[in-house]
C-alpha cells in the first residue's frame, strides 16, 4: 500500500532549536502498520518502537512518547530522564489494564538529550544510538536483546546474528515490569560530532560501514535522516524504520547564533534612529519652508512670496502671496540691490512689516522734498538767504527703527 508510506507526522516539536536535526520514520515494506514513535524536539530526541501486534505496539510507544515529551527535563540530566522513562513504563502498563491497547504491549525507548557538548541517553530495549566522531561511528548503546547476549557470550557473531530467527527478541521494554529500569549513559561530546538515533528497522537491514559512509558524507541532517531510511527499504525494510540524525553544534555556536540575533536587533534599531532622524530632519525643513518669505521685484514693485528663492535639492519652495506698490525704484540703492536675489526674511508676517517700514521712509522723504521745494519757494519769494538748516535740526526725520537717516549727512 503506497498510502502508507507516508510520512509519519512527527508528535513533539519544541520551538527555538538552536541544534540542526533532522527525522524521519517509515512503514517499510512488509509491515501494515507504523508502530513506531519519535521526538524531536531539542535537546531531546528519542525513538519507541513499539510491539504487541494489531496496531497495540503503536498505542504502547506513543503513550511512551507522550508521557516521555511532558516530564522529561530541560536540561540534559540523567537521572530524571531515566524517571520520567519509569513513568512511561507505568503509564504503558496501567493503560493495558484499563483497556487500552492490549495487555502484553510493549515498546521499546531510547531518549538521548543533547545541549552543547553534553549527551545523555536512557534506553530500554534494542533501539540504538550512535555517534559519528571524526569521520568514525561507535554504537553508544547496548541492546538489550537476545543476540546482544550471546554475541557478549561469545556464543554468536554479530554477522551470524544478521540473520538469526531470534534476532528481534529483545529482554527488557516497557510496559510488562513496573520496575523496569532504563540503562543510563552520560557522554562527552565534541562540536562537529553527529548523533544517531534509530529503531532497530534501520541498524537490522543497513550495516554499520554503510551508516558510518551515509552519516559522514550528507552534511545536511535532514537529507541525510531521508537517506538512511532510503538505504533500509533498499535493503528490503523489512520492519519499520526511525531515523533521527542531530549535529552537535556546542555552545560557540549557540552563543554565535545568539549573537548574530543581538546584532541584528541592533541594526535594526540604528536603522529605526536613522528614519527618524531623516524623518525629523525633512519635516523640519518643510516646516521651515513653508514659513520662511522673501522678497523680491515683480514687474517694478517689491513682491512678498513666501518659501525661498531659487531651488532646494531640485525643488521650488516658492509661492506669490502679494505685489506690494513699494515701487524699487523709489528704494534705497542698497535696498534695491538686495531685492534682485531675493532678500530671506523669517516669515511673511516680517516681509510686509518691512514693506510698511519701506513705505513709510518712500512716505516721509516725498513729504520732506515737498516741504524743502516749499521752502525754496518762499525763500525765493522774500529774497532772504536764510539756512533751511533751522527746519532740518528742529525736527530731523528719523527711519522707522530710530536712526538718523543717512540723508541727514548732508545738513
Ligand atoms: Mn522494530
Amino acid at each position: 500500500m503506497a498510502a502508507d508510506r507516508a510520512y509519519k507526522s512527527t508528535p513533539h516539536t519544541r520551538k527555538g532549536a538552536t541544534t540542526t536535526f533532522g527525522s524521519r520514520t517509515d512503514i517499510g515494506c512488509l509491515r501494515d502498520h507504523n508502530e513506531d514513535s519519535l521526538i524531536v524536539a531539542p535537546p531531546l530526541f528519542a525513538v519507541a518502537d513499539g510491539m504487541g501486534g494489531h496496531a497495540a505496539g503503536e498505542v504502547a510507544s506513543e503513550i511512551a512518547a507522550n508521557v516521555l515529551a511532558e516530564r522529561a527535563p530541560a536540561h540534559p540530566d540523567s537521572e530524571a530522564l531515566g524517571r520520567a522513562v519509569e513513568e512511561a513504563n507505568r503509564a504503558i502498563i496501567r493503560a493495558a489494564r484499563e483497556g487500552v491497547g492490549r495487555e502484553g504491549m510493549g515498546t521499546t525507548v531510547t531518549a538521548a538529550m543533547l545541549e552543547g557538548e553534553r549527551l545523555i541517553i536512557a534506553q530500554v530495549g534494542d533501539s540504538r544510538a550512535y555517534l559519528l566522531h571524526q569521520g568514525k561511528l561507535q554504537q553508544l548503546t547496548r541492546d538489550h536483546s537476545l543476540m546482544a547476549d550471546m554475541i557478549e557470550a561469545g556464543q554468536l557473531t554479530p554477522e551470524e546474528a544478521r540473520t538469526h530467527p531470534n534476532r528481534s527478541v529483545i529482554t527488557r521494554a516497557l510496559g510488562s515490569d513496573p520496575h523496569t529500569h532504563p540503562d543510563l549513559y552520560e557522554i562527552n561530546v565534541e562540536t562537529g560530532d553527529r548523533l544517531l538515533v534509530c529503531s532497530d528497522g534501520l541498524s537490522g537491514m543497513v550495516r554499520d560501514e554503510e551508516l558510518e559512509s551515509t552519516l559522514a558524507r550528507v552534511r545536511d541532517p535532514q537529507r541525510c535522516a531521508s537517506q538512511l531510511v532510503n538505504e533500509a527499504i533498499a535493503a528490503g525494510g523489512h520492519d519499520n524504520i526511525t531515523v533521527i540524525v542531530a549535529d552537535v553544534t556546542g555552545f560557540a555556536e549557540v552563543r554565535r547564533k545568539k549573537m548574530a540575533r543581538k546584532t541584528k536587533v541592533s541594526i535594526a534599531l540604528v536603522l529605526v534612529l536613522f528614519a527618524a532622524i531623516i524623518a525629523g530632519t525633512a519635516w523640519a525643513t518643510n516646516t521651515y519652508l513653508h514659513n520662511a518669505a522673501y522678497l523680491a521685484e515683480e514687474n517694478g514693485k517689491v513682491a512678498i512670496y513666501r518659501g525661498v528663492p531659487g531651488d532646494v535639492f531640485g525643488l521650488s519652495y516658492s509661492e506669490l502671496v502679494r505685489t506690494t506698490d513699494v515701487a524699487v525704484d523709489d528704494l534705497q540703492p542698497g535696498f534695491a540691490e538686495r531685492l534682485k536675489g531675493g532678500w530671506r526674511v523669517d516669515s511673511v508676517e516680517a516681509a510686509e512689516g518691512l514693506v510698511t517700514q519701506y513705505q513709510q521712509e518712500i512716505d516721509a522723504e516725498n513729504s520732506k522734498s515737498t516741504s524743502e521745494k516749499s521752502n525754496a519757494s518762499n525763500n525765493s519769494a522774500s529774497g532772504g538767504s536764510a539756512s533751511t538748516g533751522g527746519t532740518h535740526d528742529a525736527n530731523p526725520p528719523t527711519s522707522a527703527n530710530g536712526t538718523t537717516p543717512s540723508q541727514g549727512g548732508t545738513a
